[in-house]
């Protein structure tokens, strides 16, 4: 990941960060750049926008240098490789200095026209502003369906009901992302743990325009993907910090019932005289012990990983209210 053609800003952070993953989208950034900057301009508050050119094979790279020629508060990185539309978001949040942050598409699906009544809501205390595709323009089987679908199942398996998991317009108050980092597909599940630090999120219908240049990088596969990274958000978030609690409660379940088995074949031993070692309810006990054995075992190694991630990084279990913090006795 190289920050070459990164514009020296001035020390002052912006109000607001915009973050573009940029992949193969040489036709549609110019037009997007220009929209940009109309509406920032508009808006008269201090911006930046970042583009993430992840690892582009046509001239979005060259297109992106000549852009933040035009434009002043016009940041670029750009990655070695294509390494994904999550990464780059990431990226693109851990450079952006703004208060709020606001990430959206390349291709101008998304309208940046949307984004000052966003900015209004979180300025007014919202912390995650999502954007809902109300009246989505892809195509319905391969695509509007199974988001769909996906959309249901994630806000049942997380507890967060929103609409629309997909839409990468999103503005965010940037301390919320300061303590997430992203993997996989996971970009779609950040107000998932937004809510687990506590923070507000609120969705908002936003624009949605039909592709007009370059074309759609995902299929139908992306939803499996989806679907996958879903179960390691549910453990990252219910059992976080004690996984023990999880892998515990499996491990006694599975106790239990070797026990149960074996008391089972005992009273068939004495009542009716059957054979001990060649009754399958004996076996099938000895599994479970082993397995209960090997679940606890797992969630105490769970345990030392956890203790490895939170203190290797000096984090907490815990977070504070960034506007109620103590006072610095000495400042
Ligand atoms: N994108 C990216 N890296 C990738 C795939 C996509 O940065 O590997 C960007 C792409 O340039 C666009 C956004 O992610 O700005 C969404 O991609 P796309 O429009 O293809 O997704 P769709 O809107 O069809 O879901
Ligand atoms: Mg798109």
């Amino acid at each position: 990941m190289g920050t070459e053609d990164n514009l020296v800003l001035s020390d002052n952070a912006p109000e607001i960060s915009a973050v573009i993953p940029v992949y193969n989208e040489e036709d549609s950034i110019p037009l997007l750049a220009e929209r940009l900057e109309a509406m920032f301009q508009a808006l008269g508050t201090s911006y930046e926008v970042i583009l993430v050119n992840d690892g582009s094979r046509d001239h979005s790279a060259e297109k992106i240098k000549e852009i933040i020629k035009q434009y002043p508060y016009f940041r670029a990185l750009h990655f070695r490789r294509n390494f994904g539309q999550t990464a780059a978001l990431d990226a693109g949040f851990k450079h952006a200095k703004g208060t709020y942050v606001v990430a959206l598409d390349a291709d101008l699906q998304n309208d940046p026209d949307d984004i000052p009544s966003m900015l209004e809501k979180a300025r007014s205390g919202v912390d995650v502003v999502k954007g809902w595709r109300k009246d989505r323009k892809d195509r319905w089987l391969t695509r509007v369906l199974p988001s769909k679908i996906a959309n249901r199942i994630i806000g049942w398996v997380t507890g967060l009901k929103l609409n629309d998991y997909g839409c990468t317009l999103t503005l965010f108050k940037r301390e919320v992302l300061q303590e997430i980092n992203l993997y996989g597909e996971m970009h779609r599940f950040i107000p998932v743990f937004a809510q687990s630090v506590g923070a507000s999120i609120q969705e908002v219908p936003v624009k949605h325009h039909p592709r007009k240049h370059g074309e759609s990088k995902y299929n139908l596969t992306r939803t499996f993907r989806v679907l996958l990274d879903l179960i390691t958000v549910r453990f990252l978030i219910m059992y976080n910090t004690k996984p023990l609690y999880f892998f515990g409660k499996f491990a006694f379940a599975s106790l239990f019932f070797c026990l149960a088995c074996w008391t089972w074949t005992v009273i068939k031993k004495i009542m009716w005289g059957y054979p001990l070692y060649t009754d399958p309810f004996f076996i099938f006990g000895g599994i479970l012990l082993v397995l209960g054995i090997q679940l606890l075992l797992m969630g105490l190694l769970a345990e030392m990983m956890v203790r490895i991630y939170y203190e290797s990084q000096g984090k907490n279990s815990w977070i504070l209210r960034p506007d109620e913090k103590p006072r610095d006795p000495d400042g």
